[in-house]
């Protein structure tokens, strides 16, 4: 048997390679509730995807000029063929809209990614509660999925809470894949219902008393939350008035402006520099600004007068790339730029703190 012949052929697949490929097609959309869809997209060509679960892309989608969104991948891990993201439909909003209005199978776009902190190990069996809120599932949702597929030992508490019955994602699934996997509690609460609903799960807000019923050895695991800023606040007072170790709770915020505390680090923090200014000039607008140590290129920007295009302001979305001149920059970036654009000279400036005087072209 030659060597070719041990492989399939679907082992021979190439990973998808951040650097170079940066084009998904949509093949299929699936509505999971009433304003939330679920887009499965693959590579042009052929290519197997390396993420793990909980993880996001940053999609560049077509709207006033472009707009960089970011979604995470609701997927498992273990099936690296595809990419699926699940978006709920937000009132107002530009991306959301447009990828429910306009993402149909065979359409193309533009990502990064895939990047993130907020995973876990699904291959140790360390015991986890899952607590999720809205679309704040999605991580989770991959993070459960990768640990069903892979069948190592898990024990999974997963709480998940929405608006009404109606607005539960992936119901279904998940009460199929706790009737296949003993160490999988679900828990499903609501804020409201009605009779018509037959809902006979918890109804209210998530407290103290549920969680116990929920996961009565909560404080024994390591958890995880993803949702709204307000739910998320709520989680972690209550977590604190129940004298839960919150060095094990990790959180993640879809909402840029909000913290992600435990998970993702703080791209925009200074590095460790004492005492030195640097120049920041701005040669197309004739601009010079002296900067503090720590002080990033955008703060700079900024107080010269200019107004820059700015997103995130955490590395991740990529609107602020700029081309650096001259000097040298520390880049806490957190995958908005790639490192064929870094190698060109480009930097993002939301999370660039000068090292030395530095020209930047804004
Ligand atoms: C790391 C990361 C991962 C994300 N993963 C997902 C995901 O898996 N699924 C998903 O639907 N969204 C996700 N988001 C949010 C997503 O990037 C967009 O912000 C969202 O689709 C709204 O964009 P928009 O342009 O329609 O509205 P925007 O103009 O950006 O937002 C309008 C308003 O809606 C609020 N809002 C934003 N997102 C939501 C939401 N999901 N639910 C309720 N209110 C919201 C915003 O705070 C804002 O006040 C993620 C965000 C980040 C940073």
């Amino acid at each position: 048997m030659s060597d070719d012949d041990k492989y399939t052929e679907v082992t021979r697949v190439p990973l998808w390679d951040g650097e170079v490929d940066d084009t998904l097609v949509c093949r299929h959309v699936r509505q999971e509730t009433h304003d939330v869809k679920t887009f499965v997209f693959g590579a042009r060509e052929p290519r197997a995807f390396k993420f793990y679960p909980g993880q996001y892309m940053t999609f560049e989608l077509p709207v006033a000029g472009m707009t960089t969104r970011s979604y995470t991948i609701s997927a498992s891990a273990a099936r690296p063929y595809r990419i699926e993201i699940t978006c709920k439909r937000v009132a107002g909003g530009p991306g959301s809209n447009w990828l429910h209005d306009n993402m149909l199978p065979g359409r193309e776009i533009r990502v990064s990614g895939p990047t993130g902190d907020f995973t876990t190990d699904a291959t140790t069996p360390r015991k986890r509660l899952f607590i999720s809120a809205g679309s704040g599932i999605t991580p989770m949702m991959s993070m459960t999925r990768t640990a069903c597929d892979l069948g190592a030992p898990f024990d999974l508490h997963f709480v998940h809470a929405a608006r009404s019955p109606q607005d539960l994602i992936f119901r279904r699934e998940l009460e199929l894949l706790a009737a296949q996997n003993a160490s999988l509690k679900l828990a499903f609460s609501v804020t409201t219902s009605h009779a018509s609903d037959a809902w006979t799960g918890y109804t209210g807000r998530l407290d103290l008393a549920r969680l116990e019923m929920m996961s009565p050895d909560f404080r024994d695991r390591l958890v995880m939350c993803c949702g709204p800023a307000p739910f998320m606040a709520g989680v972690r007072a209550m977590l604190e008035q129940a004298g839960f170790d919150m060095d094990q709770y990790y959180e993640e915020s879809f909402d840029f402006g909000t913290s992600t505390e435990g998970t993702i680090e703080d791209h925009t923090a200074a590095p460790e520099v004492t005492g030195q200014t640097f120049r920041v000039s701005f040669p197309k607008s004739g601009h010079v600004v002296d900067v503090h140590p720590g002080m990033t290129v955008l703060s700079a920007a900024r107080e010269a007068g200019l107004l820059p295009m700015v997103s995130c302001q955490r590395g991740i979305c990529g609107t602020c790339k700029s081309v650096l001149v001259s000097g040298e920059v520390e880049m806490n970036h957190g995958g908005g730029i790639r490192k064929r654009e870094i190698d060109q000279g480009k930097i993002l400036i939301c999370c660039s703190t000068p090292l030395s005087d530095v020209e930047v072209e804004l």
